[in-house]
């Protein structure tokens, strides 16, 4: 894959976290809008203050049905005392719970100034009641006390109706919630499967760039760009450790005679014999590398002149004595060999490669097939 499509992968992965972010973004923001009425509310505890206070008030109601039965009762009475005093309070119980649990004021504003209003007439009935207690009569209490109960009945009745449909709309939000969170989270685990995918195929398109930018496509030995990412770094080596290096170059002899007499095809086909023979004669520690057209290349750390003279020697009687058959043509192909040793005191890999190339010229010079010391 060329460099081009390498880059659009990348602006894929960003797109796919930026897609990402402004998902996450956007949810947060309906989440927000929606549920913070619902968010952190106990409609249910608020529902059972509603009823419990519904409970006081029927209590009221019998207790004001006792005193028109029994006026002189001192047990209606302390009913009736204990009622007024416990009635305002539960009033108050409810105001806080309305407030704490982020309704719409406008919802409930009505409802809590009629219960307000109630508590005060509560307490004007209290004073009343001081009164029958002490021998007036009890029919204007009656009267007052069946009001301010149907106003009760009523102001809680609707209060429980709000209460009710805020907790069935909070339990609508709450599922919606959950269903948004089940997308976001396949959305997420779909991004980082596609992200993990990405990269894998990054991975391995990065691979065959760099496959391709180090090694010849005909005979698979790497390319003067190979070459020259260890030559900087084995020449440096050599040069603190001591230890000498040597260079190897190889041209294939009067290589465009075979091209011309036999075709580019078949140049192509020994080219593949000869590199295949190279590997099988360089050690595993050397770079071997098809640096020109019809030029090898061998580097072998810690090599002096006669190790390097053995190789170079070997090589060249290698293919000399490829057969026919192995080369694939009715031919014998020769090579040149230009030697060259680093030691110490060796400047830089191109002094090293100039040595050896005027060896290999020297070899061309004195009639091929041979190997020359630079
Ligand atoms: P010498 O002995 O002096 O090296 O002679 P030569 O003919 O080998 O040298 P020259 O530089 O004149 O020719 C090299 C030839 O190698 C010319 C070119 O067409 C051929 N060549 C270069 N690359 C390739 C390739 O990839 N495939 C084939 N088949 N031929 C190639
Ligand atoms: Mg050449
Ligand atoms: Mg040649």
């Amino acid at each position: 894959m060329k460099l081009g499509a390498i880059k659009s992968i990348g602006w894929q992965l960003v797109l796919g976290f930026s897609l990402l972010t402004c998902i996450i973004a956007i949810a947060i923001a309906l989440y927000n809008l929606n549920a913070r009425q619902y968010m952190g509310s106990n409609y249910t505890s608020l529902a059972a203050v509603v009823v419990r206070s519904q409970s006081h008030a029927v209590m009221f109601r019998n207790a004001l049905e006792d005193l028109r039965e029994r006026p002189g009762d001192p047990d209606v009475f302390s009913s009736l005392e204990n009622l007024l005093w416990r009635i305002p309070q539960h009033i108050d119980g409810i105001s806080f719970s309305l407030q704490s649990n982020k309704l719409s004021k406008s919802d409930y504003h009505a409802s809590l100034e009629e219960l307000q209003e109630v508590k005060n007439r509560l307490s004007d009935m209290r004073h009343q009641l001081d009164g029958i207690i002490s021998g007036d009569s009890p029919e204007k209490f009656l009267d007052q006390g069946q009001v301010i109960e149907n106003d009760l009945a009523l102001t809680y009745s609707i209060l429980e109706g709000l209460v009710h449909s805020e907790a069935a709309k909070q339990r609508i939000v709450m599922e919606r919630l959950g269903g948004i969170i089940l997308v976001l989270v396949f959305m997420i685990l779909l991004l980082v499967v596609g992200l993990l995918i990405s990269l894998f195929r990054l991975k391995r398109e990065h691979h065959k760039v760099m496959q391709l930018s180090q090694f010849d496509e005909l005979t698979k030995l790497g390319n003067r760009r190979y070459l020259l990412s260890f030559a900087e770094s084995f020449c440096k080596q050599s040069q603190r450790s001591g230890c000498p290096l040597g260079l190897i170059l190889i041209d294939i002899d009067y290589f465009k005679y075979i091209n011309d007499t036999f075709g580019h095809p078949t140049g192509d086909q020994i080219l593949q014999v000869l590199a295949g023979a190279l590997k099988d004669e360089a050690r595993e520690i050397d770079v071997l590398a098809r640096i020109g057209g019809e030029e090898f290349c061998v580097l072998m750390p810690d090599t002096d002149v006669d190790g390097a003279m053995k190789l170079a020697e070997r090589l060249r009687q290698k293919v000399s004595d490829l057969t026919q058959q192995q080369l694939g043509v009715a031919t014998s192909v020769t090579v040149s060999v230009g030697v060259a040793i680093a030691y110490q005191n060796e400047a830089t890999f191109k002094h090293l490669y100039a040595r050896a190339d005027k060896a290999l010229y020297q070899a061309k010079t004195h009639g091929r097939n041979r190997v020359v010391v630079g």
